[in-house]
């Protein structure tokens, strides 16, 4: 039995926006002692093309290309439902061609693939109770952005649901594109052996920790009050900053007033996912 870290959600060149080749992730997560990464590059890209099934036989096969005895890319993508909802479709090999939400959770189960929302936080939309019961995990902790600190809205929606006896995890994901994304939020596994098949099964039993440079937690992803009031205000100050910056650039290209684009930089950085 050994204990294997890992990373969760991690964008290649697949995706149009990663800069990183999964050769070149593999490379920068085994440098800093991970042991395993679950790629999960956009299907739908930002251009709102699809992932087929050349290129997504092309991602399997580098993910196997870089894997050995002491690390393990998981082969995965991100999903688009309704246009405001990511799902991660973690350990899947076939690609996913869909935006209804239910057909990308039947396609991820059908291929034995784990089902995560995705940054709950960043749309501020209240998702329907039965598609969110079908899922495997949430994300409690977006790490692409500034924001330090778990999402207390996505942490209480996982406690509603496991109350109602929906057996979904918390995730801690990395949402990583580029070298200055990187910060320690991981994923520690038990596991008697390293590979795509082990990971994905302790994904699936939340058999897992979700680790980060301050704390470390269960799958539960359950805080202590003081931090649950502590996070949730910041979130809160997060989306006021958030709306703010949005309705001023909004006001100015209103107006006419062409916003200069290493300012828009700013914001983008920032706040917009
Ligand atoms: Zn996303
Ligand atoms: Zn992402």
């Amino acid at each position: 039995m050994g204990n294997y870290i890992g990373v969760c959600h991690i964008h290649s060149v697949h995706s149009d926006d990663g800069l990183l080749s999964i050769a070149e992730l593999a490379r920068f997560f085994k440098e800093r002692d991970y042991h395993f990464g679950c790629l999960t590059d956009h299907s739908p890209k930002n251009d709102g093309t699809f992932i087929g099934s050349r290129e997504m036989a092309e991602i399997v096969q580098e993910c196997r290309t870089v894997s050995d005895e002491k690390f393990v890319m998981v082969p995965g993508l991100e999903c688009a439902a309704f246009d405001d909802a990511h799902i991660l479709a973690i350990g899947i090999t076939e690609a996913i061609q869909s935006k209804d939400w239910k057909t990308i959770v039947h396609e991820i189960h059908a291929q034995g693939g784990y089902a995560v929302l995705a940054h709950p936080l960043f749309f501020e939309r209240r998702y329907p109770w039965e598609n969110l019961k079908m899922l495997d995990g949430i994300e409690v902790w977006n790490g692409n952005k500034f924001i330090n600190f778990p999402d207390i809205s996505a942490s209480l929606m996982l406690k509603k649901l496991r109350k109602n006896g929906h057996a979904l995890s918390g995730i801690f994901g990395l949402d990583f594109h580029r070298h200055e994304n990187y910060k320690q939020l991981s994923i520690i596994i038990s596991e008697d052996e390293l590979s795509v098949k082990s990971v994905v099964q302790a994904l699936k039993i939340g058999g897992f920790l979700l680790h980060s440079a301050r704390f470390e937690t269960d799958s539960l992803a359950e805080f202590s009050p003081v931090n649950r009031w502590k996070w949730y205000c910041l979130g809160w100050l997060f989306f006021k900053s958030r709306n703010l910056a949005k309705r001023i650039q909004s006001m100015l290209e209103k107006m006419g007033i062409k916003i200069p684009e290493p300012l828009l930089k700013i914001p983008r950085k920032f706040y917009y996912h």
